[in-house]
């Protein structure tokens, strides 16, 4: 079963809409396989946007994830990378589809809620980096014969 990494960003703990899209990837179908509110350090934040750091907008984003509470969430279903991708939205909240989170929930350019892994190569890099392994959880949610044909 696929796994994607989904970071709260520290606007939408303060805008208290953790509950809110949470709610959105349970009841597409995705589960939580690990959760972790944290505060980012700025090396993290290096080696979560390794490539980014050289661009010019870096700091600010390094300082705006570093500044508050995220929280950490390892997500996980049918597919999860694709489609939690795709209910993130683009990047910039003016931009984004309506019916994305981002779209639905903002217009900022550079505060935009969610992180999203892109694939699954990020995805699994990515998840290193905020979990271990042991963080994870595997069980059997009894709804997910349900949710996937494929489990
Ligand atoms: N970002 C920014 N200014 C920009 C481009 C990106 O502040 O001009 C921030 C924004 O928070 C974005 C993050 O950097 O989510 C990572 O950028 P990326 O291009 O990887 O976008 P994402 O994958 O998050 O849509």
């Amino acid at each position: 079963m696929e796994r994607t990494l989904i970071l709260i960003k520290p606007d939408a703990i303060q805008r208290q809409l953790v509950g809110t899209i949470l709610q959105r990837f349970e009841n597409k179908g995705m589960k939580i396989a690990g959760l972790k509110m944290m505060q980012m350090t700025e090396d993290m934040a290096k080696e979560h946007y390794k490539d980014l750091v050289d661009k010019p907008f870096f700091p600010s984003l390094s300082e705006f994830m570093t500044s508050h509470p995220i929280i950490a969430i390892a997500m996980e279903g049918a597919g999860a990378v694709g489609i939690c991708r795709k209910m993130t939205g683009a990047t910039f909240g003016m931009k984004a589809e309506p019916g994305t989170i981002r779209g639905d929930y903002g217009v900022s350019t550079s505060y935009n809620l969610i992180h999203s892994s892109e694939d699954k190569s990020a995805a699994e890099r990515e998840l290193k980096i905020f979990f271990k392994d042991e963080d994870f959880f595997s069980y059997n949610a009894v709804i997910s014969q349900w949710i996937a044909t494929e489990e």
